[in-house]
């Protein structure tokens, strides 16, 4: 399998510079099974059991490259440098903002909008996920301002629907109605703006979005806003 330079593999994960990292690892503070590595100019084999033999000053490795997380991310923090406000990056651990290669979000909710987001250093994954021609649907759960008329399913599903400086018609989406100022929407295409355009587009205004599903997976029920957990593979399966 693959191996790498243990100093280059902590430094990628954020642990300092491979100077700082020799330092860790000659005073003792970087153990392999319980045993202290000296010296970290070695390689070492890069498999999935690696961090839960490696510690650094007593805490297990982070994880490896190749990680995916799932964040409900809460209202009031952007997944954009471009804005301002903190970054969904601020809800993750300090040292994890710093690796190489980076986390980024798998295509972006709104500062206002809350939900489901997935993150990943994984930049296959991050295609896969986010290519146009995947499909991916994602559904949001919308709260209106103005009651629904009861013709918006309609609409939203013609593919005919065209948004104000756009050129191509969106894509058929679903519209499913819990009552008169509360529906779920499936997009198949992530357009900026799209659902707030949508429904500004029919004459009513968005006042809550709430993304709960992307692909077949939802959100935890158990996982409060600004908290997250690291996808297991069956929950990126669940994606596609
Ligand atoms: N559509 C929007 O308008 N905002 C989002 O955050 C996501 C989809």
């Amino acid at each position: 399998g693959k191996s790498v330079r243990l100093d280059k593999l902590l430094a990628n994960l954020g642990y300092g510079s491979r100077r700082e990292i020799q330092g860790l690892a000659r005073a003792g503070a970087v153990l392999l099974d319980g045993r202290p590595v000296g010296d970290a100019a070695g390689r070492i084999a890069l498999e999935p059991g690696l961090p839960a033999r490696m510690s650094i000053d007593g805490e297990p490795l982070d994880p490896l490259p190749g990680l995916a997380l799932l964040l409900h991310k809460p209202l009031g923090v952007t997944c954009s440098h471009k804005e301002a406000g903190p970054l969904v990056y601020s809800l993750l651990p300090e040292r994890w903002r710093r690796r190489d290669p980076a986390l980024s979000t798998v295509g972006r909710l709104d500062k206002e909008t809350s939900g489901l987001l997935l993150l990943t250093d994984d930049g296959a994954l991050l295609h896969r996920i986010i290519s146009p021609k995947a499909h991916v649907p994602k559904r949001y759960q919308v709260t209106l301002e103005r009651p629904l008329k009861g013709d918006e399913e309609t609409i939203f599903s013609s593919g005919t629907l065209m948004l104000e400086g756009e050129e191509r018609p969106l894509l058929p989406a679903r519209l499913e109605v819990h009552d008169a100022t509360h529906a779920a929407l499936t997009l198949t295409e992530g357009r900026y703006h799209q659902v707030r355009r949508m429904f500004a587009a029919i004459g009513n205004h968005v006042a809550a979005l709430h993304r709960d599903k992307v692909g077949g997976l939802e959100l935890p029920q158990d996982l409060e806003a600004g908290g997250y957990r690291i996808m297991g593979q069956s929950e990126i399966d669940a994606v596609f």
